[in-house]
């Protein structure tokens, strides 16, 4: 196995390894760290929690510390861009942590807060620059931030980016790059816009791709509990209660979701926060932080709020809501078993989300485990359960399953249905189908079961 004093990094940085209590690299660390050490650019397939980070950041840390420069204010010499502003401030920690003793100036920058504090560090002349799309076109724009002395540039998470629609401020920024410069970009999957962007983007690229979606689950136990809509909120509190959970992570589709979530397990003593985009910076960073040191156990999200969250020690993830995005299904779990060690993913499954069940399924290749759930009438629930529970639908012959539309395709609407509400829309059990999804795509979701009434 490789070591990290195998990858010819400064002894400052093998030190600031150790403090950080690392012992092996990770296979992107390993495999990426000689190619930017050596200059090149490169495409990293790869997603959170496999360490691409320190992959990234202990080689532009050495570049940086070796090419002496005097700073320029508003001309960083490196500029890393992240798609949500948890994922630039879990960037710039890192940088904090990896680059100690090197003397070297560092600052993050995204929208939501005030501009004040981030044009004054601008000014001040800094080495690395992380930021989120918006901010920097807007501070450009401002002509707070200068882009012709980037020596090294990051485009993290770029599949992300695509999906959050910030594609097109990428495109702005791009060209205000100098075009001698080392580049990489990083991004879990490949949709044709990314493998387009870096086609254009890097130069003789070297690619390095670890642990693809459907094998990065390998050490979670993972399973899909079946239950009506109106028994998600008593199967989450039971999953909760009973199962030995240290943190855990429950991702809703909606804002709205998430927060009646919070209502309903504190109205059942259990301390809980949401984070999403209708919550403020500062409430987002203390629901976060509460979580880390286990003040909260359970931290209640949307994908992009959580989207790169790094918090040591979540034993469980629970999909409340499954995503409609197979993909995200993967970066929601791999929030748990990281660095090593092992969690649970539990995901729960109503009777609208067969389909996603399905598609999910076949990108990781596996038959998820099941159990049914059914919940006993209970007063903190306006419940409108039907009496029938859902279960397993698999479990029943094949002649009784429920009709359901081809995989990823949404139900054929006659033009005058597409003003009106869908079937999911019209549920009005709590903290259901009620809400906007939190990203901006329209969710797949919404066949009917003809044979169940
Ligand atoms: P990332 O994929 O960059 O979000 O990193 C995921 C987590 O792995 C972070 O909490 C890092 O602190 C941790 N990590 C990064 N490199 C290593 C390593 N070589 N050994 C153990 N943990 C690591």
């Amino acid at each position: 196995m490789q070591k990290f004093s195998d990858l010819k990094l400064h002894e400052q940085l093998l030190v600031n390894i150790q403090n950080a209590g690392y012992e092996t690299p990770t296979p992107i660390q390993a495999q990426s760290i000689p190619i930017l050490l050596e200059g090149g650019d490169l495409l990293g397939i790869a997603q959170t929690g496999t360490g691409k980070t320190a992959a990234f950041t202990l080689p532009m840390l050495q570049h940086l510390s070796d090419r002496n420069f005097s700073l320029g204010a508003c001309e960083p010499r490196a500029l890393i861009l992240a798609p949500t502003r948890e994922l630039a401030s879990q960037i710039k920690e890192q940088l904090d942590k990896y680059g100690q003793g090197l003397k070297l100036k560092y600052a993050v920058i995204f929208g939501g807060v005030g501009q004040g504090a981030q044009v004054a560090a601008l000014r001040n002349g800094l080495d690395i620059l992380v930021a989120t799309p918006g901010r920097l076109l807007d501070l450009m724009n401002q002509g707070h931030c200068r882009l012709n002395k980037v020596e090294i540039f990051v485009l993290d998470e770029a599949d992300r980016m695509l999906d959050m629609g910030f594609i097109n401020d990428i495109r702005k920024i791009i060209p205000k790059l100098p075009a001698k410069k080392q580049t990489l970009l990083f991004s879990a999957t490949m949709p044709p816009e990314i493998a387009s962007l870096a086609a254009k983007l890097l130069h003789q690229p070297k690619r390095v791709e670890v642990t693809p979606p459907s094998t990065t689950v390998e050490r979670i136990n993972q399973r899909v509990i079946f239950c009506k809509k109106a028994d998600k909120y008593q199967l989450l509190r039971k999953v909760i209660k009973e199962e030995s959970t240290e943190l855990t992570l429950v991702f809703t589709r909606t804002k709205h979701g998430a927060n009646k979530i919070v209502d309903y397990l504190n109205h059942h003593q259990i301390p809980c926060a949401a984070i999403h985009g209708n919550k403020s910076q500062t409430a987002r960073e203390l629901a976060l932080e509460n979580f880390k040191s286990g003040k909260i156990k359970v931290l209640i999200a949307t994908d992009i709020a959580a989207r790169g969250i790094d918090v040591q020690g979540v034993s469980h993830v629970v999909n409340y809501d499954l995503p409609v995005e197979a993909e995200s299904y993967v970066h929601r779990i791999g929030r748990t078993a990281r660095a090593g060690k092992d969690g649970d993913a539990i995901s729960f499954c109503d009777e609208t989300e067969n389909d996603a069940l399905k598609r999910i399924e076949r990108l990781i290749k596996l038959r998820l485990p099941s159990e049914n759930f059914v919940g006993v009438p209970e007063a903190s629930v306006k419940s409108t359960r039907p009496e029938r529970p859902y279960r397993d639908p698999r479990a029943l012959p094949r002649g009784q399953r429920p009709a359901a539309n081809a995989p990823g395709k949404e139900p054929q609407r006659s033009p005058r249905q597409e003003h009106a509400p869908r079937n999911d829309q019209r549920q009005t059990s709590p903290g259901q189908g009620q809400g906007k999804p939190e990203e901006n795509k329209k969710p797949k979701v919404g066949f009917k079961f003809r044979n169940r009434k």
